[in-house]
């Protein structure tokens, strides 16, 4: 149903900081999506953003392009298709990146990663809407985009990926997930 490549950058967080990450923009389309407030993965965040990308020397960045076969991408297909497909192809990728980033964590003394999205551990039931505290916090992390990076400049800049805009009904040609590793 689909094919995998994978993409790599390295880049120093001070240049990350200028011309990456806009705290204030991604803050107000995350705003907009229901996990604000509902996720501890996502903001608001009781911490300084900024003060935690500047913990960090070094992001290590990886992106999976997730391609969908001819007989799928682009096609007109029903709402719930589209969404089996992409729980099928994106939450599986997702979950190997994280246990991937995990192994690294352990690794590289003193890393953090960072997720591709939202954390999706507890499958929708994120302790946060109890106000209770993260079931895990030992595995959750943030995504680049919850903490200001602008994803879409990542990986046309520094990974020469193209977006693609999705359509209504249409099942894109691809999906990317980007996620990364904060060293020190
Ligand atoms: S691990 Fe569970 S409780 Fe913690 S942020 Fe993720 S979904 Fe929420």
């Amino acid at each position: 149903m689909y094919t995998t490549k994978r993409y790599g950058a390295t880049i120093p967080i001070s240049d990350y900081l200028e011309g990456y990450v806009d705290v204030d923009t991604f803050l107000e389309c995350c705003k907009a999506c229901p996990n604000y407030d509902s996720r501890w993965s996502c903001p608001s965040y009781a911490f300084d953003v900024i003060e935690y990308w500047k913990r960090y020397q070094t992001l290590d960045l990886t992106a999976v392009k997730i391609i969908f076969d001819e007989g799928y991408a682009g096609r007109e297909l029903p709402e719930e298709d589209i969404q089996r497909i992409t729980e099928a192809s994106v939450m599986q990728i997702k979950r190997e990146l994280s246990e991937e980033l995990l192994r690294r964590e352990k690794e590289i003394p003193g890393s953090i990663s960072l997720s591709a999205g939202s954390c999706i551990l507890c499958e929708g039931d994120c302790s946060r809407k109890e106000n209770k505290p993260c079931r895990f916090p030992d595995k959750m992390r943030y995504s680049i985009e919850s903490l200001g990076g602008n994803v879409g400049l990542t990986i046309s800049k520094l990974m020469g990926i193209g977006l693609e805009w999705m359509e209504e009904g249409k099942l894109p040609h691809y999906f990317v997930l980007v996620c990364g590793l904060l060293r020190k």
